[in-house]
């Protein structure tokens, strides 16, 4: 049985032999600081977005300091200064550790003024499904947040930074949500809405993702790809993603045509 995740898809839809050495050989690759920084500040800001939610489960609202000393606690090492912070060096076109805290206060202070009184349950919290789409493919992901409000429910991706002009990049992911919604949830589906709060937009709401019929018969065509392809070659200077692609060097002496002709 083959384990996808809709990143993995992705992968698979831009490069064959980018899937093979990422998912199949598992070959070691670099993270650049930026996307570390980057990484760590979106995961950073999903934890406190969760801890919001949970305590809203339990009954009781956090406070907008609450969310901020989280924000400290998780972001600042124990060993950190202040003297540290201000004359941190590490500037990146991200940002530094404080210039990232102004940023995230800003980005809790807009989700908290949005939902500290919204009259919601949540009913799902960062909680994995894994789900099969063929009889040799199942696809892992998660449900960043689910709430129901009266008797409808929103089916909720954490984002940063969404544009519309690349909302192709996302269907896998939802038609992914989608189906699993489906599976647990069965007639509710009719009442549920799915789509993201965009946790970098100046007001942070939630906003509707269309999900197509053609997004989900895609993903199932994605899967069945997946599990009938052996062979997985290049295309090398054909997609956009080979100019940042970590695998260059062994992509480059990559020469294997002859033999999967010959399959
Ligand atoms: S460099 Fe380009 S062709 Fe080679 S594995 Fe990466 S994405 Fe694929």
């Amino acid at each position: 049985m083959k384990l996808i995740t809709p990143e993995s898809v992705k992968d698979f839809q831009t490069c064959s032999l980018l899937y093979d050495y990422r998912y199949n050989q598992r070959l070691p690759e670099s993270i650049g600081g930026r996307d570390l920084l980057s990484m760590r500040f979106e995961n950073t800001l999903k934890e406190i977005i969760y801890y919001f939610f949970y305590k809203k489960q339990g009954g009781y609202t956090p406070s907008y300091a609450s969310l901020l000393n989280r924000w400290e606690k998780l972001w600042f090492a124990k060993d950190i200064s202040s003297y540290d912070i201000m004359t941190e060096q590490h500037e990146s076109a991200y940002g530094n550790n404080a210039s990232l805290t102004t940023k995230a206060a800003s980005a809790l202070l807009s989700f908290y003024e949005n939902f500290c009184d919204e009259t919601y349950i949540p009913i799902a919290i960062n909680e994995d499904y894994i789900l099969p789409l063929t009889p040799k493919v199942k696809i892992k992901d998660k449900f960043d947040v689910i709430l129901v409000k009266g008797n409808k429910y929103y089916v909720i991706k954490l984002m940063f930074n969404y544009k519309n002009s690349h909302q192709h990049m996302y269907q896998v992911n939802f038609a992914s949500m989608y189906n699993a919604f489906m599976v647990k949830h069965g007639d509710r589906i009719s009442r549920a809405s799915f789509g993201y709060i965009d946790l970098l937009l100046p007001k942070v709401t939630f906003t509707s993702f269309e999900i197509t019929k053609e997004d989900i018969d895609s993903l199932k065509f994605w899967a069945d790809e997946l599990e009938q392809t052996e062979n997985f070659v290049p295309r090398r200077g054909l997609t956009w993603y080979c100019k940042r692609c970590p695998f260059d060097k062994p992509c480059s002496k990559w020469s294997n045509w002859s033999k999967n002709a010959e399959k």
